[in-house]
Protein backbone atom coordinates (compact mmCIF):
# COMPACT_ATOMS: atom_id res chain seq x y z
CA UNK A 1 0.00 0.00 0.00
CA UNK A 2 1.54 3.28 -0.89
CA UNK A 3 1.00 6.45 1.69
CA UNK A 4 -0.34 9.47 -0.21
CA UNK A 5 -2.51 12.59 0.42
CA UNK A 6 -5.49 10.40 -1.47
CA UNK A 7 -4.91 7.40 0.73
CA UNK A 8 -5.34 9.60 3.86
CA UNK A 9 -8.48 11.16 2.77
CA UNK A 10 -10.20 7.94 1.42
CA UNK A 11 -9.21 6.17 4.27
CA UNK A 12 -10.76 8.80 6.62
CA UNK A 13 -13.97 8.40 4.85
CA UNK A 14 -13.82 4.71 5.05
CA UNK A 15 -13.34 5.23 8.73
CA UNK A 16 -9.75 4.10 8.52
CA UNK A 17 -10.45 0.22 8.55
CA UNK A 18 -7.89 -0.34 5.75
CA UNK A 19 -4.46 0.18 7.26
CA UNK A 20 -2.18 -2.19 7.55
CA UNK A 21 0.71 -2.87 9.56
CA UNK A 22 3.90 -0.82 8.49
CA UNK A 23 6.20 -4.01 8.25
CA UNK A 24 5.01 -7.88 8.73
CA UNK A 25 5.95 -9.90 11.87
CA UNK A 26 7.37 -13.62 9.99
CA UNK A 27 8.35 -16.65 12.11
CA UNK A 28 12.25 -17.00 11.86
CA UNK A 29 13.17 -19.15 8.87
CA UNK A 30 16.18 -21.97 9.61
CA UNK A 31 18.34 -20.01 7.81
CA UNK A 32 19.09 -16.88 5.12
CA UNK A 33 21.57 -15.92 3.34
CA UNK A 34 22.22 -12.58 5.26
CA UNK A 35 21.49 -11.76 8.62
CA UNK A 36 21.62 -8.47 9.81
CA UNK A 37 22.41 -8.24 13.86
CA UNK A 38 20.72 -5.47 15.11
CA UNK A 39 17.47 -3.56 14.33
CA UNK A 40 18.82 -0.06 14.40
CA UNK A 41 19.05 2.70 11.65
CA UNK A 42 21.91 1.13 10.41
CA UNK A 43 20.75 -2.28 10.39
CA UNK A 44 17.36 -1.82 8.76
CA UNK A 45 18.95 0.55 6.22
CA UNK A 46 21.90 -2.21 4.95
CA UNK A 47 19.34 -4.52 4.86
CA UNK A 48 16.84 -2.27 2.76
CA UNK A 49 19.62 -1.42 0.00
CA UNK A 50 20.99 -5.13 -0.06
CA UNK A 51 17.26 -5.86 -1.12
CA UNK A 52 16.26 -2.80 -3.35
CA UNK A 53 20.33 -1.76 -5.49
CA UNK A 54 21.37 -5.68 -4.97
CA UNK A 55 18.21 -7.76 -5.44
CA UNK A 56 18.53 -10.18 -2.74
CA UNK A 57 15.92 -11.10 -1.28
CA UNK A 58 16.20 -13.90 1.61
CA UNK A 59 17.72 -11.47 4.50
CA UNK A 60 16.70 -11.01 8.34
CA UNK A 61 16.92 -8.52 10.80
CA UNK A 62 17.37 -9.09 14.11
CA UNK A 63 16.30 -6.91 16.62
CA UNK A 64 16.99 -8.15 20.57
CA UNK A 65 13.85 -5.54 21.66
CA UNK A 66 11.77 -3.39 19.80
CA UNK A 67 12.10 -1.85 16.33
CA UNK A 68 13.39 2.56 17.79
CA UNK A 69 14.43 1.05 21.25
CA UNK A 70 18.23 1.98 20.72
CA UNK A 71 19.93 4.94 19.40
CA UNK A 72 17.94 5.68 16.63
CA UNK A 73 15.18 6.63 18.66
CA UNK A 74 17.21 8.56 21.39
CA UNK A 75 18.74 10.74 19.56
CA UNK A 76 18.62 14.42 18.77
CA UNK A 77 18.51 14.03 15.26
CA UNK A 78 20.90 16.41 13.47
CA UNK A 79 21.43 15.72 9.89
CA UNK A 80 24.65 17.70 8.52
CA UNK A 81 27.61 17.32 6.10
CA UNK A 82 30.20 19.65 7.69
CA UNK A 83 32.52 17.17 7.89
CA UNK A 84 36.28 18.21 6.71
CA UNK A 85 38.73 15.63 6.32
CA UNK A 86 39.32 13.37 2.89
CA UNK A 87 37.56 10.39 3.99
CA UNK A 88 34.82 11.61 6.26
CA UNK A 89 33.66 14.39 4.03
CA UNK A 90 32.57 12.46 0.76
CA UNK A 91 30.66 9.90 3.28
CA UNK A 92 28.44 12.84 4.92
CA UNK A 93 28.13 14.61 1.87
CA UNK A 94 27.04 11.35 0.04
CA UNK A 95 24.63 10.75 2.96
CA UNK A 96 23.04 14.39 2.66
CA UNK A 97 22.12 13.50 -0.60
CA UNK A 98 20.43 10.46 -0.13
CA UNK A 99 18.58 12.22 3.19
CA UNK A 100 17.21 14.90 0.37
CA UNK A 101 15.38 12.30 -1.43
CA UNK A 102 14.70 9.79 1.46
CA UNK A 103 10.78 10.62 1.84
CA UNK A 104 10.22 9.44 -2.23
CA UNK A 105 12.62 6.73 -2.01
CA UNK A 106 10.74 5.31 1.45
CA UNK A 107 7.30 6.56 0.21
CA UNK A 108 7.13 7.81 4.26
CA UNK A 109 7.33 11.18 6.24
CA UNK A 110 10.44 11.16 8.11
CA UNK A 111 9.85 15.18 8.29
CA UNK A 112 13.76 15.59 6.83
CA UNK A 113 13.49 19.97 7.42
CA UNK A 114 16.27 21.79 6.42
CA UNK A 115 16.13 24.53 8.71
CA UNK A 116 20.17 25.10 8.86
CA UNK A 117 22.54 24.66 10.84
CA UNK A 118 25.02 27.12 12.94
CA UNK A 119 27.97 26.30 14.17
CA UNK A 120 28.95 29.39 16.75
CA UNK A 121 32.63 30.41 17.43
CA UNK A 122 34.22 32.39 20.09
CA UNK A 123 38.16 33.27 19.16
CA UNK A 124 40.37 33.98 16.49
CA UNK A 125 41.61 31.04 16.53
CA UNK A 126 38.33 29.25 16.52
CA UNK A 127 37.24 31.15 13.39
CA UNK A 128 40.41 30.14 11.44
CA UNK A 129 39.45 26.13 12.14
CA UNK A 130 35.64 27.37 10.88
CA UNK A 131 37.16 29.06 7.61
CA UNK A 132 38.91 25.82 7.15
CA UNK A 133 36.02 23.94 7.34
CA UNK A 134 33.72 25.64 5.59
CA UNK A 135 36.16 25.78 2.56
CA UNK A 136 36.61 22.04 2.62
CA UNK A 137 32.66 21.68 2.91
CA UNK A 138 32.21 23.84 -0.24
CA UNK A 139 35.31 22.03 -2.12
CA UNK A 140 33.29 19.12 -1.44
CA UNK A 141 30.02 20.33 -3.16
CA UNK A 142 28.14 21.33 -0.15
CA UNK A 143 27.26 24.80 1.17
CA UNK A 144 28.85 26.66 4.10
CA UNK A 145 28.62 30.79 4.66
CA UNK A 146 30.52 32.60 7.06
CA UNK A 147 28.49 34.70 9.37
CA UNK A 148 30.41 37.92 11.43
CA UNK A 149 28.35 38.87 15.00
CA UNK A 150 25.68 40.83 13.53
CA UNK A 151 25.09 38.17 10.99
CA UNK A 152 24.51 35.46 13.74
CA UNK A 153 22.21 38.37 15.62
CA UNK A 154 20.20 38.41 12.84
CA UNK A 155 19.20 34.66 12.54
CA UNK A 156 19.71 33.83 16.57
CA UNK A 157 18.59 37.36 18.20
CA UNK A 158 18.20 35.67 21.49
CA UNK A 159 21.87 34.25 22.45
CA UNK A 160 23.95 36.06 24.81
CA UNK A 161 26.31 37.84 22.31
CA UNK A 162 28.08 39.90 25.58
CA UNK A 163 29.11 36.46 27.72
CA UNK A 164 32.94 37.21 29.13
CA UNK A 165 33.68 33.39 28.74
CA UNK A 166 32.19 33.04 25.46
CA UNK A 167 31.45 36.36 22.98
CA UNK A 168 30.62 35.24 20.17
CA UNK A 169 32.82 35.95 17.01
CA UNK A 170 30.63 34.52 14.79
CA UNK A 171 29.59 31.20 13.28
CA UNK A 172 29.21 28.82 10.10
CA UNK A 173 26.00 28.62 8.45
CA UNK A 174 25.28 25.15 6.92
CA UNK A 175 21.88 25.98 5.41
CA UNK A 176 21.31 22.22 3.86
CA UNK A 177 21.88 20.84 7.67
CA UNK A 178 18.96 20.53 9.77
CA UNK A 179 16.50 17.36 11.33
CA UNK A 180 14.68 14.19 10.99
CA UNK A 181 12.30 12.35 12.82
CA UNK A 182 14.41 9.73 13.95
CA UNK A 183 11.80 7.22 14.81
CA UNK A 184 10.44 7.66 11.43
CA UNK A 185 13.25 6.78 9.90
CA UNK A 186 13.25 3.47 11.20
CA UNK A 187 9.36 3.17 10.65
CA UNK A 188 10.00 3.72 6.94
CA UNK A 189 13.13 1.64 6.57
CA UNK A 190 11.17 -1.45 8.31
CA UNK A 191 8.22 -0.88 5.97
CA UNK A 192 10.21 -0.49 2.59
CA UNK A 193 12.42 -3.41 3.45
CA UNK A 194 9.87 -6.08 4.63
CA UNK A 195 7.93 -4.54 0.90
CA UNK A 196 10.94 -6.31 -0.91
CA UNK A 197 10.84 -9.52 1.45
CA UNK A 198 13.06 -8.96 4.02
CA UNK A 199 12.29 -10.70 7.84
CA UNK A 200 12.35 -8.09 10.38
CA UNK A 201 12.74 -10.25 13.40
CA UNK A 202 11.83 -8.66 16.86
CA UNK A 203 12.36 -9.45 20.20
CA UNK A 204 15.16 -12.18 18.62
CA UNK A 205 18.50 -11.23 20.66
CA UNK A 206 21.55 -12.72 19.38
CA UNK A 207 23.27 -14.90 21.76
CA UNK A 208 26.19 -16.51 20.28
CA UNK A 209 27.72 -16.30 16.74
CA UNK A 210 28.67 -19.95 14.92
CA UNK A 211 32.16 -19.93 13.44
CA UNK A 212 33.21 -23.34 11.18
CA UNK A 213 36.43 -23.42 9.79
CA UNK A 214 37.32 -19.93 10.23
CA UNK A 215 33.70 -19.19 8.93
CA UNK A 216 30.59 -18.03 9.82
CA UNK A 217 27.87 -20.12 9.18
CA UNK A 218 24.89 -18.77 11.53
CA UNK A 219 23.66 -17.25 14.74
CA UNK A 220 22.26 -18.57 18.50
CA UNK A 221 19.48 -16.33 19.49
CA UNK A 222 16.59 -16.00 21.67
CA UNK A 223 14.16 -17.73 19.36
CA UNK A 224 16.36 -20.82 18.37
CA UNK A 225 19.50 -20.94 16.01
CA UNK A 226 19.58 -19.65 12.72
CA UNK A 227 21.70 -20.49 9.97
CA UNK A 228 23.38 -17.66 7.01
CA UNK A 229 25.93 -17.16 4.45
CA UNK A 230 26.63 -14.11 5.93
CA UNK A 231 26.62 -11.93 8.84
CA UNK A 232 26.98 -7.95 9.62
CA UNK A 233 26.86 -7.04 13.51
CA UNK A 234 25.51 -3.77 13.60
CA UNK A 235 24.08 -3.13 17.19
CA UNK A 236 26.09 0.33 18.15
CA UNK A 237 26.64 0.66 21.82
CA UNK A 238 26.55 -2.97 21.55
CA UNK A 239 29.23 -3.47 19.38
CA UNK A 240 32.18 -5.15 21.87
CA UNK A 241 29.70 -7.21 23.39
CA UNK A 242 28.20 -9.08 20.04
CA UNK A 243 32.06 -9.06 18.92
CA UNK A 244 33.62 -10.59 21.85
CA UNK A 245 31.07 -13.32 20.82
CA UNK A 246 32.83 -14.08 17.68
CA UNK A 247 36.36 -13.99 19.58
CA UNK A 248 36.99 -10.77 18.52
CA UNK A 249 38.19 -7.54 20.41
CA UNK A 250 37.18 -4.40 18.65
CA UNK A 251 39.06 -0.89 19.28
CA UNK A 252 35.27 0.77 20.40
CA UNK A 253 34.75 1.96 23.82
CA UNK A 254 30.71 2.26 24.87
CA UNK A 255 29.49 5.24 26.58
CA UNK A 256 26.11 7.28 27.52
CA UNK A 257 25.34 10.72 26.03
CA UNK A 258 22.08 12.41 27.24
CA UNK A 259 19.43 13.99 25.78
CA UNK A 260 16.73 16.41 26.98
CA UNK A 261 13.70 17.86 26.06
CA UNK A 262 11.58 20.72 27.40
CA UNK A 263 7.95 21.44 27.63
CA UNK A 264 6.27 22.67 24.12
CA UNK A 265 6.90 26.48 23.32
CA UNK A 266 6.05 28.74 20.78
CA UNK A 267 8.51 28.40 17.66
CA UNK A 268 11.52 30.42 19.22
CA UNK A 269 14.44 28.59 17.56
CA UNK A 270 14.57 28.38 13.86
CA UNK A 271 17.76 26.28 13.00
CA UNK A 272 19.92 24.23 14.88
CA UNK A 273 22.49 25.67 16.61
CA UNK A 274 25.80 24.47 17.89
CA UNK A 275 27.94 25.42 20.39
CA UNK A 276 30.91 23.93 20.53
CA UNK A 277 33.09 25.29 23.04
CA UNK A 278 30.65 25.07 25.80
CA UNK A 279 29.55 21.99 24.55
CA UNK A 280 25.96 22.02 23.52
CA UNK A 281 23.44 22.01 20.56
CA UNK A 282 19.63 22.60 20.61
CA UNK A 283 16.63 22.82 17.82
CA UNK A 284 13.23 23.05 18.38
CA UNK A 285 10.83 20.13 17.30
CA UNK A 286 8.00 20.48 15.38
CA UNK A 287 6.12 19.22 18.74
CA UNK A 288 7.24 22.37 20.18
CA UNK A 289 9.92 21.22 22.68
CA UNK A 290 13.46 22.41 22.45
CA UNK A 291 15.90 19.40 22.17
CA UNK A 292 19.17 19.54 23.84
CA UNK A 293 22.41 17.65 24.73
CA UNK A 294 26.08 18.07 25.26
CA UNK A 295 28.60 15.57 25.92
CA UNK A 296 29.06 11.69 27.07
CA UNK A 297 29.19 10.56 30.52
CA UNK A 298 32.58 9.94 30.37
CA UNK A 299 32.78 6.97 32.25
CA UNK A 300 32.34 3.63 30.05
CA UNK A 301 29.04 2.12 30.75
CA UNK A 302 26.35 -0.07 28.65
CA UNK A 303 23.41 1.59 30.90
CA UNK A 304 21.17 3.91 28.52
CA UNK A 305 20.86 6.56 31.46
CA UNK A 306 23.07 9.45 32.21
CA UNK A 307 24.39 10.55 35.22
CA UNK A 308 23.65 14.10 37.05
CA UNK A 309 27.22 15.67 36.79
CA UNK A 310 27.09 15.90 32.86
CA UNK A 311 23.06 16.86 32.64
CA UNK A 312 24.36 19.93 34.96
CA UNK A 313 27.22 20.38 32.74
CA UNK A 314 24.71 20.60 29.59
CA UNK A 315 22.67 22.85 31.63
CA UNK A 316 25.36 25.36 32.41
CA UNK A 317 26.18 25.68 28.99
CA UNK A 318 22.82 26.21 27.89
CA UNK A 319 22.49 28.89 30.03
CA UNK A 320 25.44 30.50 29.25
CA UNK A 321 24.55 30.57 25.57
CA UNK A 322 20.64 31.34 25.75
CA UNK A 323 19.76 32.33 29.50
CA UNK A 324 15.82 32.79 27.80
CA UNK A 325 16.27 28.93 28.04
CA UNK A 326 16.45 29.48 32.16
CA UNK A 327 12.09 29.73 32.02
CA UNK A 328 11.29 26.43 30.30
CA UNK A 329 10.82 23.63 31.72
CA UNK A 330 12.23 20.33 31.21
CA UNK A 331 10.40 17.32 30.65
CA UNK A 332 12.37 14.33 29.96
CA UNK A 333 15.94 13.08 29.69
CA UNK A 334 17.23 9.97 28.56
CA UNK A 335 20.50 8.22 27.79
CA UNK A 336 21.83 6.48 24.71
CA UNK A 337 25.01 4.15 24.44
CA UNK A 338 27.48 5.18 21.46
CA UNK A 339 29.73 3.00 20.29
CA UNK A 340 32.89 5.18 20.80
CA UNK A 341 35.98 4.78 18.17
CA UNK A 342 39.78 6.05 19.28
CA UNK A 343 39.77 8.80 16.37
CA UNK A 344 35.94 9.39 16.30
CA UNK A 345 35.70 7.77 12.78
CA UNK A 346 33.61 4.82 11.97
CA UNK A 347 34.51 1.13 10.85
CA UNK A 348 32.62 -0.33 8.11
CA UNK A 349 34.46 -3.58 7.12
CA UNK A 350 35.47 -6.91 6.93
CA UNK A 351 36.57 -9.09 10.01
CA UNK A 352 39.03 -11.97 10.27
CA UNK A 353 35.87 -13.96 10.05
CA UNK A 354 34.63 -15.04 6.81
CA UNK A 355 31.29 -13.97 5.96
CA UNK A 356 31.46 -11.69 9.19
CA UNK A 357 30.99 -8.11 8.73
CA UNK A 358 30.62 -4.77 11.30
CA UNK A 359 29.26 -1.80 10.92
CA UNK A 360 30.09 0.52 14.08
CA UNK A 361 31.74 3.63 15.95
CA UNK A 362 29.69 6.13 14.78
CA UNK A 363 30.40 8.15 17.96
CA UNK A 364 27.46 10.36 18.42
CA UNK A 365 27.28 10.82 14.90
CA UNK A 366 25.61 8.14 13.44
CA UNK A 367 22.15 9.15 12.74
CA UNK A 368 23.04 11.48 10.07
CA UNK A 369 24.86 8.48 8.33
CA UNK A 370 22.12 6.15 8.40
CA UNK A 371 21.31 6.57 4.58
CA UNK A 372 24.37 6.32 3.35
CA UNK A 373 26.28 3.41 6.16
CA UNK A 374 23.38 1.05 4.97
CA UNK A 375 24.07 1.96 1.01
CA UNK A 376 28.21 0.79 1.73
CA UNK A 377 27.39 -1.96 3.94
CA UNK A 378 25.05 -3.44 1.70
CA UNK A 379 27.51 -2.92 -1.21
CA UNK A 380 30.46 -4.18 0.53
CA UNK A 381 28.08 -7.63 1.44
CA UNK A 382 26.96 -7.90 -1.90
CA UNK A 383 30.37 -6.81 -4.10
CA UNK A 384 33.10 -7.99 -1.41
CA UNK A 385 34.48 -4.63 -2.45
CA UNK A 386 34.08 -1.55 -0.41
CA UNK A 387 32.12 1.67 -1.63
CA UNK A 388 34.40 4.46 -2.61
CA UNK A 389 33.35 6.50 -0.16
CA UNK A 390 33.68 4.65 2.60
CA UNK A 391 36.89 2.89 1.74
CA UNK A 392 38.89 3.94 4.56
CA UNK A 393 36.31 3.15 7.66
CA UNK A 394 38.88 0.42 8.10
CA UNK A 395 39.04 -2.11 10.73
CA UNK A 396 43.06 -2.50 10.56
CA UNK A 397 43.83 1.85 10.60
CA UNK A 398 44.53 1.38 14.56
CA UNK A 399 46.80 -1.05 13.42
CA UNK A 400 48.23 0.46 10.56
CA UNK A 401 48.29 3.76 11.75
CA UNK A 402 45.96 5.35 9.12
CA UNK A 403 43.57 6.90 11.53
CA UNK A 404 40.68 9.47 10.59
CA UNK A 405 41.26 11.59 13.33
CA UNK A 406 38.39 14.27 12.51
CA UNK A 407 38.73 16.88 15.38
CA UNK A 408 34.59 17.81 16.00
CA UNK A 409 33.05 14.61 15.38
CA UNK A 410 34.39 11.86 17.57
CA UNK A 411 36.32 11.23 20.61
CA UNK A 412 37.50 14.51 21.31
CA UNK A 413 35.39 17.52 20.93
CA UNK A 414 31.86 17.06 18.64
CA UNK A 415 29.30 19.29 17.24
CA UNK A 416 26.96 16.39 16.26
C1 LIG B 1 21.32 11.22 23.09
C2 LIG B 1 21.85 10.98 21.71
C3 LIG B 1 21.93 12.03 20.79
C4 LIG B 1 22.41 11.81 19.50
N1 LIG B 1 22.35 12.84 18.60
C5 LIG B 1 22.72 12.62 17.32
C6 LIG B 1 22.53 13.66 16.36
O1 LIG B 1 21.99 14.72 16.65
N2 LIG B 1 22.94 13.43 15.08
C7 LIG B 1 23.53 12.25 14.73
O2 LIG B 1 23.91 12.12 13.57
N3 LIG B 1 23.68 11.23 15.61
C8 LIG B 1 23.27 11.39 16.89
N4 LIG B 1 23.38 10.37 17.80
C9 LIG B 1 24.04 9.12 17.39
C10 LIG B 1 23.13 8.17 16.67
O3 LIG B 1 21.87 8.06 17.30
C11 LIG B 1 23.80 6.80 16.59
O4 LIG B 1 25.12 6.94 16.11
C12 LIG B 1 23.08 5.81 15.67
O5 LIG B 1 21.69 5.83 15.91
C13 LIG B 1 23.66 4.43 15.90
O6 LIG B 1 23.25 3.52 14.93
P1 LIG B 1 21.87 2.67 15.00
O7 LIG B 1 20.72 3.57 14.69
O8 LIG B 1 22.00 1.53 14.10
O9 LIG B 1 21.87 2.24 16.52
P2 LIG B 1 20.75 1.54 17.41
O10 LIG B 1 19.39 2.12 17.16
O11 LIG B 1 21.26 1.55 18.81
O12 LIG B 1 20.72 0.06 16.82
C14 LIG B 1 21.45 -1.03 17.30
C15 LIG B 1 20.44 -2.11 17.63
O13 LIG B 1 21.11 -3.33 17.92
C16 LIG B 1 20.33 -4.03 18.85
N5 LIG B 1 21.13 -5.08 19.48
C17 LIG B 1 22.18 -4.93 20.33
N6 LIG B 1 22.65 -6.13 20.70
C18 LIG B 1 21.90 -7.05 20.05
C19 LIG B 1 21.89 -8.47 20.04
N7 LIG B 1 22.76 -9.18 20.78
N8 LIG B 1 20.98 -9.12 19.28
C20 LIG B 1 20.09 -8.41 18.52
N9 LIG B 1 20.04 -7.06 18.52
C21 LIG B 1 20.94 -6.40 19.27
C22 LIG B 1 19.88 -2.95 19.82
O14 LIG B 1 18.75 -3.34 20.58
C23 LIG B 1 19.61 -1.77 18.87
O15 LIG B 1 18.24 -1.67 18.54
C24 LIG B 1 22.90 10.54 19.12
C25 LIG B 1 22.82 9.48 20.02
C26 LIG B 1 22.28 9.69 21.30
C27 LIG B 1 22.16 8.53 22.25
Amino acid sequence: MRYSGLRVLAEGLRGNRGWRPAWVRPEPREAYDIIIIGGGGHGLSTAYHLAKEHGLRNIAVLEKGYLGSGNIGRNTTIVRANYMLPGNSEFYSFSLRLWESLESTLNYNVMHSQRGLINLFHSDGQRDAFVRRGNAMINQGDDAILLDPEGVRRHLPYLDFENIRFPIYGGLLHPRGGTARHDAVAWGYARAASRLGVHILENCEVTGIDIEGGRVTGVQTSRGPIRAQKVAMVVAGRSSQVAAMAGLKLPIESHVLQAFVTEGLKPCIDHVVSFGMGHFYISQSDKGGLVFGGDIDFHASYAARGSLPAAEHVMEAAMTLMPMIGRARVLRSWGGIMDMSPDGSPIIDRTPVDGLYVNCGWNYGGFKAVPASGWCLAHLMAREEPHEVAARFRLDRFLTGHLLDEEGTGSQHNLH
